[in-house]
């Protein structure tokens, strides 16, 4: 058994003059996400597979018998237009990995600055250093930051930002140990793969030894951003500053290597095609069957708002929706496939939690990137309202931590200020 903190115990944090209180968490035993974990829990689907399709017929009689789904089959989901269809078989293979289990977790972003080098037509967050609308934490600031709002005891601080031209590798390693020594308890899953090669650069140090130094100061996991499309038409097209997607999936294999668990993503409904989605899932696939360190698969829905590429269209829910469905039946060793409520609209989220989803993310309490692209969800959400979204779709909801053990929580958590 994994104990975070001793039950009982309430811990205390000083932040500035507010002295904030969290109530405790307990863990109960963990169970690796491996191949075992993969095996058949009990199937749900209330009736056999149907469809007029007959592309789709063949791979329905591949994924009931386990068979690994080729490029050929991914096209031919994506291209399909019976959507119950393929919803019915990535409903079969999520209910065979996770049952009717509906993960989400108590979490908070902190963007410690908006200012970044790189000039993504994709993004509406990035600012040029002493323009308009940028900012920069203090360290300080940082720590209130993470601190505010912690009235139901996050496990979690989701941590991205800019690629700053003048912060020190020693601001960023100082963030996380301050974070680390004054929360413990919460999970720090920090930095894209894009912000490791970024700071690596700025230090002059080997990726490698770059993720060593941060987790040696508290990183625990990584986000998995920045991957957008691998393919290097898309890539020139909607962020030719970044890292290219060689080097993202390289970034990750350092990091697994070094045991730091990380998820992926795919930013989808901009100017990719279906190639260019079935080359990213399948290169992640790839690289999973090698390190098996992701944990989750995010697809990304695109928000042009604010974006130099705002004159394009926002994805429909019918792309949303097959996106996840597709995602889960090609990436057949990720333990989970992730529908991020904020970016697709909660209502598109819980649908998603019957067609191959098994995670709706969390809390986040705080989003910047995609509200400054437009995003109109609300910047939170409280824990009883992913609850009630999970099980309005007919799913059990579970609390989890970052690395998927489930959280019980023994009392409410509350937040003093004095
Ligand atoms: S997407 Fe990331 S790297 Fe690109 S401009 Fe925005 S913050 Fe910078």
């Amino acid at each position: 058994m994994v104990m975070v903190s001793k039950e009982g115990v309430v811990r205390s944090h000083l932040v500035g003059r507010k002295v904030y209180f969290v109530s405790f968490v307990v863990f109960t035993p963990f169970v690796p996400h491996n191949s075992t974990a993969l095996s058949s829990i009990g199937v749900t689907n209330s009736h056999p597979f149907q469809t007029d399709d007959v592309r789709l017929k063949p791979i329905a009689e591949k994924v009931l018998a386990r068979e690994r789904l080729n490029t050929d089959d991914a096209l031919a989901l994506y291209r399909a237009g019976d959507i119950l269809a393929v919803g019915w078989m990535a409903n079969h293979v999520r209910e065979r990995m996770h049952g009717d289990k509906a993960y989400f977790n108590v979490n908070r972003h902190i963007n410690p600055t908006n200012v970044c080098v790189a000039a993504c037509r994709l993004c509406a967050f990035g600012r040029k250093k002493d323009t308009p609308g940028s900012y920069t934490m203090a360290l300080e600031e940082a720590f209130e930051t993470a601190a505010s709002g912690y009235s139901e005891a996050v496990t979690e601080f989701h941590i991205v930002g800019g690629l700053h031209p003048d912060l020190p590798f020693q601001y960023f390693l100082d963030l996380i140990s301050g974070l680390k020594s004054r929360f413990p308890q919460v999970h720090l899953k920090a930095f894209t793969m894009v912000e490791v090669a970024y700071l690596a650069k700025r230090a002059k140090l080997s990726i490698a030894e770059t993720l060593r130094q941060l987790k040696e100061a508290g990183v625990d996991s990584l986000p998995g951003g920045g991957a957008e499309i691998f393919a290097d038409r898309v890539r020139h097209v909607i962020c030719d500053h970044k890292i290219d997607g060689s080097e993202w999936l390289d970034t990750a294999r350092l990091a697994h290597q070094i045991g730091l668990k990380s998820n992926a993503t795919m930013l989808y409904g901009h100017v990719e095609n279906d190639e260019d989605r079935v080359d990213h899932l399948m290169k992640l696939r790839s690289l999973q069957d090698e390190t098996n360190g992701f944990q989750t698969f995010i697809p990304l829905a695109f928000h042009p708002d604010n974006t130099a590429l705002q004159h394009l269209p926002k994805t429909t829910g019918m792309l949303d929706i097959k996106q996840i469905a597709v995602s889960r039946l090609v990436l057949d060793n990720f333990p989970h496939i992730k529908a991020y409520w904020q970016m697709m609209t909660a209502k598109i989220a819980q649908i998603a939690l019957r067609f191959g989803a098994d995670d709706i993310d969390g809390t986040v309490v705080e989003e910047k990137i995609y509200h400054d692209a437009g995003a109109t969800t609300p910047q939170g959400m409280r824990r009883q309202d992913l609850i009630r979204l999970i099980k309005e779709a007919g799913r059990e909801p579970v609390e989890r931590d970052t690395l998927y053990r489930p959280v019980m929580r023994t009392e409410t958590s509350f937040t003093v200020a004095v």
